[in-house]
């Protein structure tokens, strides 16, 4: 049984999903004069929304929840309080998806009282409906049931807390040691995908870098 359910996303479906995005935005009527990327996940796909809708204007704020990959904190914070000045413009805040919606709650409610936009919406690729405490404006997809969007820009991030979760919650309890091939296995049973190659192989170099593991060939003991 997979205790994590991983789609491992590719370039090109975030290419696909923002222009799908920004069609809907273009339909809808709304024509932000400036567009809000929440760090980091929104980054990408903001830059992307950019590009499709012709705004040059593109800024960022740091909201901040999910600490670790698939783990969330306790609450969500702005970590960068500065101030700009939105008043008369129309503004477009930008994520990658709305899970739980606290980060986009949170930077909603700060960009309001602070910057002062004449409007402000927002646009996610993805929408948890099942679980999200707000609904954005604009979505290209509807998530019904919770599965972890392992996107492009998290790849090796993502990967090394995986592994490292297999490690700490599973494998030290029986073992001292393992092999890149086992682990792999346990990586499937986990998450439902297997590792990309090249990333899971720099997962292991900086998991070894962190002390964590010994890498002996296709040995792994665990420290
Ligand atoms: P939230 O405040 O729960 O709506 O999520 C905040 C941020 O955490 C999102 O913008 C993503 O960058 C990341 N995140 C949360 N849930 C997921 C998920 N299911 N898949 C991928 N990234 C996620």
């Amino acid at each position: 049984m997979v205790k994590v359910p991983v789609k491992l996303v590719t370039w090109d479906e975030i290419v696909e999903w923002t222009r799908q995005l920004a069609k809907i935005i273009k339909e809808s009527g709304y024509k932000p004069d400036v567009v809000i990327a929440i760090a980091r996940g929104g980054y990408v796909p903001a830059r992307l929304i950019c590009d499709f809708l012709g705004i040059e204007n593109l800024l960022s704020i740091q909201s901040q929840h999910w600490t670790e990959a698939a783990k969330k904190a306790e609450k969500a914070i702005i970590k960068f309080q500065y101030k700009v000045n939105l008043e008369g413009m129309k503004a477009l805040i930008v994520d990658d998806i709305v899970d739980t919606g606290e980060s986009v709650i949170l930077a909603k409610k700060y960009i309001e009282e602070n910057w002062k936009p004449k409007e402000l919406r927002i646009a996610a690729m993805q929408w948890i409906s099942s679980v999200a405490k707000i609904k954005p404006d604009y979505y290209a997809i509807e998530v019904k049931e919770w599965v972890w969007f392992q996107y492009p820009w998290t790849r090796l991030e993502d990967i090394t807390q995986f592994i490292k979760r297999i490690i700490n919650e599973e494998l030290r309890e029986k073992t001292t040691k393992t092999t890149k091939e086992q682990l792999k296995q346990k990586f499937r049973e986990w998450y439902g995908i297997d590792p990309p190659q090249d990333y899971y192989e720099d997962a292991l170099k900086l998991l070894e870098e962190q002390g964590v593991i010994e890498l002996q060939g296709d040995q792994i003991l665990l420290k």
